[in-house]
This record gives C-alpha cells, sequence and structure tokens, in this order.
C-alpha cells in the first residue's frame, strides 16, 4: 500500500441534487469523521462495523454549530474502492451546506482531491488496473448506451483478462525457449524451438488483430464519429443538421481540463454518437466549396470519419456537385438527394453512378421524408449488427490501439525473425517487447508522468 494522505471532495454532480456525497478516502478518514459527526446514541465511528450506514448530525466543532442532518457510511480498508478506509456522508445536497461540509473536513485535516484521484488511488493499490481506470473515465463521458456498455465491459476488467492472458502465452514460451536453449544436445531442438516460435506468435498476432478489429468501432462509440455536411448552397445542409439534431437527443457535453475548453455537439443516431465537427464552423463556411475552393476543402474533408454530400433533387447536377464527389473520394459517403418534394431535375442515375458503392438516400427534409432510412444508413455502415453482442471484448481508446498496433509490429518482427533465420536472442527480445507493450495498457511498468496525465483527466470526486 501506498502511504498517502487523507482525500475529500463531492462526489455527486455538482448542482441541487437530491442528495449530495462527500467522501472521504484515507488513513484519516476515521478520525475525521468522528470529530464532526453526532449520532443520537452517542456512538463513534471507529467502533461501528465495516459497511454499515448511520443516521445523525454533522456539528462544527468550534462553534458547536449543527450543519446538516446525514446518513454516513463506514467503509474500512481494505474491502474498498480505493482499498484504504472510506467515509461517505450523504446529505441532502444544498450546495452552501454541502461546501460548508466539505470546508469542515478540510479543515481537520483532509485535502481536496484532484480529478480522478480516488480511482488513482484504487489504480495504485492494485484494487484496478490502468485499463480499467480508464474505463471509469469513459463510463463517466459515455454519450450512448452502447458506449456506456464498452466501457463497463472494460471496467470489469474484460480487457484486462485477455491482455494478461496473451501476456501470459508470450512468458510461458519464452520460458520455454530458455530451457531449449538449455539442452542443446538433442538433435532437432533448433527446429522444435522455431515451430513453437512461430506457432505462438502467430497464435498471439491472431489475437490481437481480433482486438484491433474492434478498435475501429470502439473508437467510435467513445469519441464519437466526425461528420461534416458539404453541399452547394441551398440544398439543404442547414436543415438536414436541424433535423438530425432535433429529432435525436442532442447530447452537448462540456468537458473541463481538457487541453480544449470546448463544448461539442453530439446527437445520438441508433447508437452511433455523431460528432457534427465544428458545428459552428459548418453552419459559417457551409459553402465551403464556393469560399475556399477544392484544394482546401479537400483537407478539412480528411479529417471527417463520414461525410453526407447534399444534393438537390430539384436542379441538375453541377460542375460543383462533381468537384465535391471528386473532393470525397476514398472517404465514407452517404449521398443526400434532397428536396424530393419538388420536381425531379436532377438526373439520378448519374448521380448513382457518381456514387458508387456508396449509400445514396432520398429525402424531402421540408416534409421530414427519408430520414428514417438516412439514419438507418448511417449506423448500419458502422455496425453491423454484431456490436450489442455483449460477450466481446472490445478496445476503444486510442492509447490502448497505439501500443495494440506496436506491439503487433513486433510480433510481425519476431515471426519475420523467425523465418529468415535470425539467431533466437533477436527474436526474443521482439517477443519480449510485445509483452512490455501488452504491460502497458494495464499499466505495468508505466511511467509515472503518463499516470498523473491520465488521471488529471477525470471529473472531479472521482
Ligand atoms: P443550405 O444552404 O444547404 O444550408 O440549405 P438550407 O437548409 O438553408 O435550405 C435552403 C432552402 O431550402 C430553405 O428555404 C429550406 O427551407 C429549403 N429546403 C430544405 N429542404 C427542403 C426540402 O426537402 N424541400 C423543399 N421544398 N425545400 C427544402
Ligand atoms: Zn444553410
Amino acid at each position: 500500500m501506498y502511504e498517502l494522505d487523507t482525500i475529500a471532495a463531492i462526489s455527486t454532480p455538482m448542482g441541487e441534487g437530491a442528495i449530495a456525497i462527500v467522501r472521504l478516502s484515507g488513513e484519516e478518514a476515521f478520525r475525521i469523521i468522528d470529530e464532526i459527526f453526532v449520532s443520537p446514541s452517542g456512538k463513534k465511528m471507529q467502533d461501528v462495523p465495516s459497511h454499515t450506514i448511520h443516521y445523525g448530525h454533522i456539528v462544527d466543532p468550534k462553534t458547536e454549530q449543527t450543519i446538516e442532518e446525514v446518513m454516513v457510511s463506514v467503509m474500512r480498508g481494505p474491502k474498498t474502492f480505493t482499498r484504504e478506509d472510506v467515509i461517505e456522508i450523504n446529505c441532502h445536497g444544498g450546495l452552501v451546506s454541502v461546501n460548508k461540509l466539505l470546508q469542515l473536513v478540510m479543515g481537520r485535516g483532509a485535502r481536496l482531491a484532484e480529478p480522478g484521484e480516488f480511482t488513482k488511488r484504487a489504480f495504485l493499490n492494485g484494487r484496478i488496473d490502468l485499463s480499467q481506470a480508464e474505463a471509469v473515465m469513459d463510463l463517466i463521458r459515455a454519450k450512448t448506451d452502447r458506449a456506456m456498455n464498452v466501457a463497463l465491459g472494460q471496467m470489469e476488467g474484460r480487457l484486462s483478462k485477455l491482455i494478461q492472458k496473451l501476456r501470459q502465452e508470450i512468458l510461458e514460451t519464452l520460458a520455454h525457449v530458455e530451457v531449449n536453449i538449455d539442452y542443446p544436445e538433442y538433435d532437432d531442438v533448433e527446429e522444435m524451438t522455431h515451430q513453437l516460435l512461430l506457432e505462438k506468435s502467430n497464435y498471439v498476432k491472431t489475437e490481437l488483430e481480433k482486438l484491433l478489429q474492434t478498435g475501429q468501432q470502439g473508437k467510435i462509440l467513445r469519441e464519437g464519429l466526425s461528420t461534416v455536411i458539404v453541399g452547394r448552397p441551398n440544398v439543404g445542409k442547414s436543415s438536414l443538421l436541424n433535423s438530425l439534431v432535433h429529432e435525436n437527443k442532442a447530447i452537448v457535453t462540456d468537458i473541463p481540463g481538457t487541453t480544449r475548453d470546448v463544448i461539442e455537439e453530439y446527437v445520438n443516431v441508433r447508437g452511433v454518437p455523431l460528432r457534427l465537427v465544428d458545428t459552428a464552423g459548418i453552419r459559417e463556411t457551409e459553402d465551403i466549396v464556393e469560399r475556399i475552393g477544392v484544394e482546401r476543402s479537400r483537407e478539412v474533408l480528411k479529417k471527417a470519419d463520414l461525410i453526407l454530400l447534399v444534393l438537390n433533387y430539384n436542379e441538375r447536377l453541377s460542375e460543383e456537385d462533381e468537384k465535391l464527389f471528386e473532393a470525397v473520394k476514398g472517404m465514407d459517403v452517404i449521398v443526400i438527394v434532397n428536396k424530393t418534394d419538388l420536381d425531379e431535375k436532377i438526373d439520378l442515375d448519374k448521380v448513382q453512378a457518381l456514387a458508387k458503392e456508396q449509400p445514396l438516400i432520398t429525402t424531402s427534409l421540408k416534409e421530414d421524408e427519408g430520414v428514417d432510412e438516412l439514419e438507418e444508413a448511417i449506423s448500419s455502415m458502422f455496425f453491423q449488427g454484431n456490436l450489442e453482442a455483449g460477450d466481446m471484448t472490445y478496445v476503444s481508446n486510442s492509447r490502448h490501439i497505439g501500443l495494440l498496433t506496436q506491439a503487433q509490429q513486433a510480433l510481425e518482427d519476431a515471426i519475420s525473425g523467425v523465418q529468415s533465420g535470425v539467431p533466437i536472442d533477436i527474436v526474443q527480445i521482439d517477443l519480449t517487447r510485445t509483452w512490455e507493450l501488452l504491460g502497458e495498457i494495464i499499466g505495468d511498468a508505466v511511467h509515472e508522468s503518463l499516470i498523473d496525465q491520465l488521471f488529471s483527466q477525470f471529473c472531479l470526486g472521482k
């Protein structure tokens, strides 16, 4: 166990909730509560059994003024979230009294917790690993139910278990190879060693591949699908944006403490969080092709995960429209032909030819037609219905995806090393590297600075 001071925070969302919880964790938690808590029977929290709840009042010992009527939960370490002694004070949640309570415990020796510090302690004290801690953060920020399920699975340790299993495989292989090297008198030992290395490396590589394949979906769920709406002026881009936002719950997240204090706009389309990239920007630069030319707009588009290309049913296809198709070539595009309530002037066959394999949807946003089909197209484009299978292990975090990709590369080096007859000790280095990279995912041998940085992204009180 780490020797840590006692921390405190309000661990329910800020504002006028029905109840608020002030949480204390650390060695001094019991001493502090006994100085400020008065139970009707006069019992001390130091003496009561662990994991029990007690009614009473918080009284400022200096002024003898009663601050709150509360319920106190007593949880003795190590069977707690942080593995330390934990006290949770449930109060009615008036902002003023909760703050007073927090001030009071801080005046008695607790320190205000940094964002994520409770979870960080759970990690430092070995209660959870790093990928589980990151899942706690994802859970807090999850934007759709699907995203939440992925985070929950990760928090329960599903990813960690798989990673541990693969690391164990590698470790056993390395040990086996060592043994073979120590007994070179057997005839076919070199052949056997090569065989073993290839077999195991290929097995782990396949598992990593499977995991990485879930990464694209996982990442979309976690971070949202950055979506850009393009089209000539007046085709209905703003109308499309509005109907997507109005038909679906617009999710506005405000993530303080991240590098950009921005408010991003998300819409939840059948479980797919669309991040309407720089919504203000879309509105402002909606005539993007006209204003900045095809070259520049191409760069803007390159960053998007999904392009909604809007055309006008009531106008002939123009050169500009065709340039737009050219600009979004190779990307995930859904072509929308809007204003079907008006006369057909566009050549739909030609549009179909330009759209090639990409979905083509006709809409009348004015009459609210075709929006369902569009949503269906969006969700089936990114999820082939397999996402809700709850027993799969997902990766969703770019840090994990990066490490998995590197681990895969190291494995490939090992495999091609064996195949081209590189000395075994070099192959061992590649395998060891794979083992280390996988370890970083679950927080085995990671830098302290990385840990600080990861945990600082949390909300207060978690
Ligand atoms: P933007 O310039 O591409 O953003 O286009 P807007 O969304 O501002 O729409 C331009 C005009 O077309 C507005 O007057 C809309 O009301 C109208 N409009 C949008 N969708 C439809 C539609 O499906 N049918 C008809 N008839 N008009 C539409
Ligand atoms: Zn507009």
